[in-house]
């Protein structure tokens, strides 16, 4: 988190959760609590709605946890962070959710990477991502803003940190 990706187009917190919730729509997921989302990215690979491949931890390294390509369109999931979302580890489930939120949003690397690091946080991909990551696996409208981030973390299988966004984003969203 919180590392610079590539520019993409601008989509702020609104839309990216209005296109999680149709995604989840569509799945006929929309009330579903703790989204099983290593189940959901083979599932989706079984159908051919988006690519993915398991590799060996190595493979990654320098990429960080997992691995979206752009050009391919294709996630890259190393075994131990799949093993880890499969027994519920937050950190692990919300990186699969950013590699698909990549996917979902559509981001290709047309517009490139440079040295200008002064772009807002909308036009991040990588910022985007975990956006999508977080409004996917806690609909700000499935989260009680009268709950603890300790319960939201458990209820939606989210690290700590994870949990306090989503229970702000479910205030904001109630207020
Ligand atoms: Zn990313």
């Amino acid at each position: 988190m919180q590392k610079r990706g590539y520019k993409v187009p601008p989509l702020g917190g609104q839309d990216i959760f209005a296109i999680s919730k149709e995604l989840r729509k569509q799945l006929d997921m929309s009330d579903v609590i703790y989204m099983d989302i290593a189940w959901l990215l083979e599932t989706l690979g079984c159908y051919d709605i988006l690519d993915y491949e398991y590799c060996e931890d190595s493979d990654t390294m320098h990429y960080g946890e997992a691995f979206y390509n752009p050009v391919e369109k294709k996630i890259l999931i190393p075994d131990s962070v799949y093993n880890a979302a499969c027994v519920g580890k937050g950190r692990a489930r919300f990186t699969i959710a950013h590699e698909m939120g990549h996917f979902f949003l559509k981001h290709s690397a047309v517009l490139g990477r440079n040295n200008d690091t002064t772009w807002k946080a909308y036009i991040d991909s990588e910022w985007q991502a975990d956006a999508f990551a977080g409004y996917f696996l806690a609909p700000p409208s499935l989260v009680d803003p009268r709950s603890t981030a300790e319960n939201i973390a458990v209820d939606f299988g989210l690290s700590f940190q994870a949990a306090r966004i989503a229970l702000n984003n479910a205030k904001k969203f109630r207020s």
